[in-house]
């Protein structure tokens, strides 16, 4: 089994990213193979699990296993997944540890029918949800909701997208759901829209995916977003809207912008790197520094980076370097190694930085502990000071709608005023970017953004215990 990213020291300062979702529908294509690729997109969203679920018109087959998408699937597995409709999955957990029975979709066959469920997001309601649903195989959110689906289908006979709407309202927190019965596709946003999903069509197939990267990458065209509370049914007579929530306020993840989006996606109406671009120069005009180098922390820090050295003159230079093969099955090195344990992630060319004043820009700090040691690496590397910027403000409160940041006793700025961060993580300057300038440089209109884990103000009810393995404390 994959250790879990924050127990890991060499990853810990990343938050757990959000899941992705896929969705395929059309006539005489091959659905599983899409989706593989789909999912090989959306991996930067969850690489603990991967798993495709495809129709026939008359039966679901479900494969799926713990590892990357890659790993997981191969061309014998997708020749024995035949069928024109399909639903994917990428996992990373933040409701039940990462086993092969909580990864997705999870499928419920039921006679005549059956379905298969992908889920993006957290529910906040899920003790209430379990302690009237009674015992599972499984311990996550996700799970709870396909049992209340498959429920209304076998009880009361409904079609999948009436089942959905009598059922969906019941949930609260974050959902965004690829969902299919043997016939059907189905996608649906929580009314508040934490987590993304677009609508794009290849010839004359429908697709749902977390990012609009998936349908560059199968050369479909992008046609909209699932608006916040919409359900979308895909059927032969092509996709129906309807929206089964009471409305109220569009909550999407900022740290879409921030951190989890691949750079190549866009989101209401934004290139994801742009965005982060203008977060790096909204920096610069913010918090200037007299420094003699820009360097990012690769990758994540690199938009804005560019956008920093951009506003202030500063060089762009590269002055660390990523070794892009460690990923989150990374083994723990040895006690003796752990010291250098961020190196083997992430070393510094010293040619770049020596007897440099040096601006270090990185898009969030969740933990810290990998921060500490990246600029204890550039001063041993030779910088004679290290200006810390991050295109984010302090990351205080614990997310409860699909981030797995661990409790607020592991978030660094949790309780500690920014002289304090500095010093715990012994740069000669830190400044984060403001709460508005962030949200100015999305480029997005309105209140329309979850900030809760900056500004601690939830958009719902939050669950008053760490949810994480609520279900299996209970089972
Ligand atoms: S709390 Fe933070 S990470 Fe969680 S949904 Fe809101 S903005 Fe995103």
């Amino acid at each position: 089994m994959n250790e879990r990213a924050l127990d890991n020291p060499i990853l810990t300062d990343r938050p757990g990213e959000a899941c992705g979702v896929f969705g395929v529908s059309g006539e005489d294509i091959e659905a599983a193979r899409l989706t593989y690729f789909g999912l090989f997109a959306l991996q930067h969203r969850g690489q603990e699990s991967a798993g495709i679920s495809v129709s026939d018109g008359e039966n679901i087959t479900v494969y799926k296993d713990l590892g990357l998408v890659a790993q997981v699937f191969d061309e014998t597995v997708l020749a024995g997944l035949p069928g024109s409709l399909a639903v994917g999955h990428t996992r990373y957990s933040t409701t039940g540890s990462n086993s092969w029975e909580n990864s997705q979709p999870v499928f419920r066959h039921f006679g005549w029918n059956a379905i298969a469920l992908a889920h993006n997001g957290n529910l906040t309601n899920t003790d209430a949800l379990a302690s009237q649903m009674g015992p599972l195989a499984a311990t996550t959110d996700s799970e709870l909701m396909t049992e209340a689906i498959a429920h209304a289908m076998t009880e009361d006979g409904l079609s999948l997208g009436d089942a959905l709407a009598r059922t969906l309202p019941q949930f609260q927190g974050a959902f965004t759901l690829c969902v299919m019965d043997n016939t059907t596709l189905v996608g649906v946003r929580d009314p508040h829209g934490f987590r993304p999903l677009c609508l794009g069509k290849l010839g004359d197939s429908w697709i749902l995916s977390s990012e609009t990267a998936a349908l560059d990458i199968l050369g479909a065209d992008f046609v909209r977003q699932i608006a916040p509370g919409e359900m979308v049914v895909i059927s032969q007579d092509g996709p129906q809207s309807s929206f089964p929530f009471e409305p109220t306020e569009p909550r999407l993840c900022i740290f879409e912008f921030v951190y989890f989006a691949r750079p190549d996606s866009t989101l209401l109406g934004q290139t994801i790197h742009k965005a982060r671009q203008r977060m790096g120069r909204s920096l610069a005009d913010q918090a200037p520094v007299e420094a003699d180098v820009t360097v990012p922390v690769p990758e994540s820090g690199i938009p804005a980076a560019q956008g920093f050295s951009e506003a202030s003159g500063i060089p762009y230079v590269d002055g660390l370097v990523k070794n892009r093969y460690v990923g989150r099955t990374f083994i723990q090195p040895a006690q003796a190694m752990r010291e250098r344990g961020v190196r083997m992630k992430l070393n510094a060319m010293p040619g770049m930085i020596r007897d440099k004043r040096v601006v270090l820009v990185d898009d969030s700090i969740v933990r810290g502990s990998t921060t500490k040691q990246l600029v204890a690496i550039v001063r041993e590397a030779g910088a004679t000071e290290v200006h810390l910027r991050i295109s984010s403000p302090p990351y205080r409160w614990p997310c409860f709608y699909g981030m797995d940041t661990g409790d607020r006793s592991t978030l660094l700025a949790a309780d500690r005023s920014i002289d304090e961060i500095a010093e715990t993580l012994d740069v000669d300057s830190l400044e984060y970017l403001e709460l508005d300038n962030l949200i100015e440089a999305t480029g997005a209109n309105g209140d329309i953004f979850c900030t809760a884990c900056l500004s601690g103000q939830y958009p719902t009810d939050i669950p008053i215990a760490d949810g994480k393995f609520l279900l299996e404390r209970l089972s």
